[in-house]
């Protein structure tokens, strides 16, 4: 298999958890993948370490109540787990892609789980098989077992894990369960959130805060980009620290992807959204009846863009959360559905009204041209779309599943292009600078607005692929 042209395969947009000596671990687990559910939706799994010290393992495909019963849970006890889910990509893999994984071998047993992507896993592949280490799947957290188990011959399984860590460039959040303790670990560049709280007497890692509210665990700190922490009998140690030069957490974690009451390096996604609706107003302010937003990510953007406007914010789209996601439909004309299919326009509110439309980003322009339509055809007289972050335009190579440079819209087209496309009256994109002052002058990858790749690509060309 050749990884660098199938790597869009290898994409991991997921959410990840960690819990160290609380009761019922996987109960807790359980609560904390639910609130994380927004992070992926194709699979999940949770590995517990048992009292007789064997790790047990429960995943499979679905939602986190479809695939834990009641029964399941009981037969994960232990009072440290890691959990996962997974994101549904348009190529997603099999089943056998869902983590966490189970390594064994000589030198013992792990689970690992992890949320991004490896942009060296080609290389670092290629290495393994030819020493004969066999595949089950193509995920990253398979092969940063086996360089882990590699490792732990030769050194141990603390330093196996730091050692394996070293080697892999780009993208990951990743929690690592042992017999003894759980590490964590965040590249040294910080793409992807990871935050610990306390529970109890006991720990919680997640993905997201989100998690740690519903079960009353409290906020400690984020783990800094490029550190591994471990918790084990002794409390949580800082084990290892590597700097970079090019750090910056995914723009588009505050944009689209977190959770609104998630706090990322200490600013919550709703107040970035926020600003950045403000700072919206700033650049392309608009004359309009009223405000509205595209449901669930645009809506805080919406709300801070009518207030700078001073112009009445309203509910213009009634969302049917129970639908599909209309990213991920393979043809178009089914994504053109399941945007019909999500969303349904309130006459009453658009009728007569010159409206604003705010949402958080435009991707291939479906769901966008699709609601410009049903707002005309609900009676509104003039439509203007506001985008509250800058023209998507350079494939992600860190885990956010966007498409390749061909099927982004705004690769090739210039707003006022877009603008036809999408039969609005007129189009404004939030600037990357202002994006920069949303999140507080925070460093940040924005790498997909403007083709300027922290990492290297090891080979992979954004403007072909
Ligand atoms: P599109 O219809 O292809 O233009 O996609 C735009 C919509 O997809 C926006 O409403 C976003 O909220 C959402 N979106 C943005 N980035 C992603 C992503 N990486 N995965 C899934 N949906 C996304
Ligand atoms: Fe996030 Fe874009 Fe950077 Fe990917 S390229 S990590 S989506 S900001």
């Amino acid at each position: 298999m050749d990884f660098k042209l199938d790597n869009r395969e290898l994409h991991e947009e997921c959410g990840v958890v960690a819990l160290y000596g609380v009761e019922d671990a996987a109960r807790k687990a359980y609560v904390a993948l639910r609130s994380l559910q927004h992070r992926g939706q194709q699979g999940c799994g949770i590995a517990t370490l048992g009292p007789s010290g064997a790790i047990r393992l429960h995943r499979g495909p679905g939602l986190v109540r479809q695939v834990f019963s009641d029964a399941d849970l009981e037969r994960l006890p232990g009072s440290s787990c890691i959990g996962h889910v997974r994101y549904p990509t348009t190529e997603v893999g099999g089943p056998e892609n869902i983590q966490p994984f189970q390594m064994t071998d000589s030198q013992g047993c792990f689970a690992l789980a992890h949320n991004g992507n490896i942009i060296n896993a080609g290389i670092l592949h290629q290495r393994l098989e030819s020493e004969g280490r066999l595949f089950l799947s193509t995920s990253d957290s398979e092969l940063t077992g086996h360089l882990i188990g590699e490792a732990q011959a030769r050194l141990g399984l603390a330093e196996g894990i730091l050692s394996a860590i070293r080697v892999l460039d780009g993208a990951f959040a990743l929690v690592i369960l042992t017999p003894d303790a759980i590490y964590a670990c965040r590249d040294r560049y910080g793409f992807r959130p990871l935050s610990i709280g306390t529970l109890g007497d006991g720990y919680l890692i997640a993905s997201e805060t989100c998690a740690f509210r519903e079960l009353g665990a409290r906020f400690l700190r984020d783990i800094e980009p490029g550190e591994t922490v471990v918790v084990d009998r002794g409390g949580l140690h800082s084990l290892y620290r590597t700097e970079s030069a090019r750090r910056g957490l995914c723009a588009m974690e505050y944009i689209y992807f977190a959770r609104p009451d998630s706090i990322l390096e200490g600013l919550s996604a709703y107040s970035f959204r926020k600003a950045a609706g403000r700072l919206l107003w700033e650049e392309h302010p608009v004359e309009a009846d009223l405000v509205t937003g595209v449901p669930e990510s645009g809506l805080a953007a919406a709300l801070g863009f009518a207030q700078a406007g001073r112009i009445p914010f309203e509910t213009g789209l009634i969302k049917n959360f129970y639908v599909a996601r209309t990213f991920i439909q393979p043809a178009q004309h089914m994504r053109d559905l399941a945007v019909r299919m999500k969303f349904s326009p309130l006459p009453e509110t658009l009728r007569g009204q010159r409206i604003a439309v705010i949402d958080d980003s435009i991707v291939r322009g479906t769901t966008l041209r699709q609601l410009v339509r049903m707002f005309r055809d609900a009676g509104a007289k003039e439509v203007h779309v506001r985008i509250a972050s800058p023209r998507y335009a350079y494939p992600c190579y860190y885990g956010i599943d966007t498409g390749s440079r061909a099927q982004l819209i705004g690769a090739d087209h210039d707003e006022a292009w877009i603008c036809r496309f999408l039969g609005a009256d007129s189009l404004g994109y939030l600037s990357e600078e202002a994006v920069r002052t949303a999140a507080g002058g925070l460093p940040l990858c924005t790498a997909c607005f403007n083709g300027r790749y922290p990492t290297d690509l090891y080979g992979h060309d954004p403007f072909t692929e």
